[in-house]
């Protein structure tokens, strides 16, 4: 195991921001991941997955342990159902296609998100009708004062709308070590209700999908709606889709009958950010190196060399924008370093 000081962390951020930090340790072990944590515990630490949901907006005086851990494996079937675990390292789209391979179904709607298995949880991952919360059944994690080992159950995770337990209350206590999905085996769960995935199969001219079908399709629609990010840095929604109520949302739709909206409760409409951001004018508007993406507003993205506080002054900019003409704050769904 080695320590690298000085260590640009260009090449493990999707944002592709040129930060340093002050040390770096790739982690492909529990062992080794218990040692560092004895050792430096009481030091700064920085938890690095796959990158793709972080701006960096400076450099990281700390020691950046990079969570490498990997393996796939059932650990219990019945005829109907399997509950497989991987480890934290695992990359998330990877482990799908895995899992379709063995036509393990209830994560194809889920492919194609960048970053790993371990960090799936923190956020609730979720797309196209579906988040991990619906398969989730524990996770494994070690805790960094003390290095105790707990597993968290699916109550125990407190999911949300691309919230969690790991970004509230045990912010930066657990590292997720490893994380156990229940996924059918036969008689597959397919969410097709997203117009844009009917659409897709339409097309395709496909009347019975099956689990692998609905992840191409995904896959298709992905890559045509947003950027690489091994093209243009980004990180996928810089910003949620914010939650109003349904007071708020009358004299929205009173001064914009347009709005688009999806009702969750009598009391509770969520707009789409990428909306408001599109009417307030900053879609495809490109600043130096870096701006709003052009055929998704939801996406901030770095042409080449952009630092993450320009980004970040952008996002921030964006936010009063829309706050002085709609009324309504947006929250930003990367995590800002
Ligand atoms: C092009 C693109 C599209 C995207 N589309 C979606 C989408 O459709 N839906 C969606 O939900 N998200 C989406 N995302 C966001 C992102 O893919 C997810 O949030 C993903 O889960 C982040 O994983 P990561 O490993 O890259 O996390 P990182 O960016 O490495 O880390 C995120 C946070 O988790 C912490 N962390 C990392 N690993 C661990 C660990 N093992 N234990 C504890 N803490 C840890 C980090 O310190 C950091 O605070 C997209 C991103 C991109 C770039």
């Amino acid at each position: 195991m080695t320590i690298i000081n000085n260590a640009s962390l260009k090449p493990f951020n999707t944002f592709g921001i040129d930060a340093k930090a002050q040390s770096y340790c790739d982690i492909s072990t529990i062992e080794n991941l218990i040692s560092v944590l004895k050792d430096y515990h009481a030091s700064p630490l920085f938890i690095l997955g796959g990158g793709s949901n972080m701006l960096l907006t400076k450099d990281i005086e700390a020691l950046v342990l990079h969570i490498n851990l990997k393996g796939i494996e059932v650990i219990s079937e019945t005829d109907h159902s399997v509950i497989v675990k991987a480890m934290a390292g695992e990359n998330w789209h990877n482990f799908v296609v895995w899992c379709l391979e063995h036509n393990y179904g209830g994560i194809e709607n889920l492919s194609l998100i960048p970053g790993n298995i371990g960090t799936a949880p923190i956020q609730n991952i979720g797309a196209y009708g579906v988040e991990l919360k619906d398969v989730f059944v524990s996770c494994e994690a070690i805790k960094i004062d003390d290095q105790s080992v707990k597993t968290f159950s699916k109550e125990d995770a407190n999911f949300g709308y691309r919230e969690s337990i790991f970004k509230q209350d045990l912010k930066d206590q657990y590292i997720i070590t490893s994380v156990n999905l229940e996924l059918s085996k036969t008689k597959h769960q397919l969410y097709t209700d997203y117009g844009v995935i009917r659409n897709e199969l339409d097309a395709n001219g496909i009347t019975a999908p099956t689990i692998q079908d609905i992840s191409k399709a995904v896959i298709t629609i992905r890559q045509t709606k947003l950027p690489d990010p091994k093209e243009i840095g980004n990180s996928g929604s810089f910003f949620k889709n914010p939650i109003i109520s349904a007071k708020e949302f009358s004299e929205l739709e009173c001064n914009f009958p347009d709005v688009p909206s999806y009702k969750i409760s009598d009391d509770a409409i969520k707009v789409p950010a990428g909306w408001l951001i599109e009417k307030a004018g900053f879609k495809g508007k490109r600043f130096n190196d870096y701006g709003v993406h052009k055929k998704q507003a939801l996406v901030l993205v770095n042409y080449g060399n952009a630092s993450g506080k320009e980004i970040f002054e952008l996002a921030q900019l964006i936010q009063k924008t829309v706050k002085r003409l709609f009324n309504i704050s947006i929250e930003t769904e990367v995590n800002i370093i």
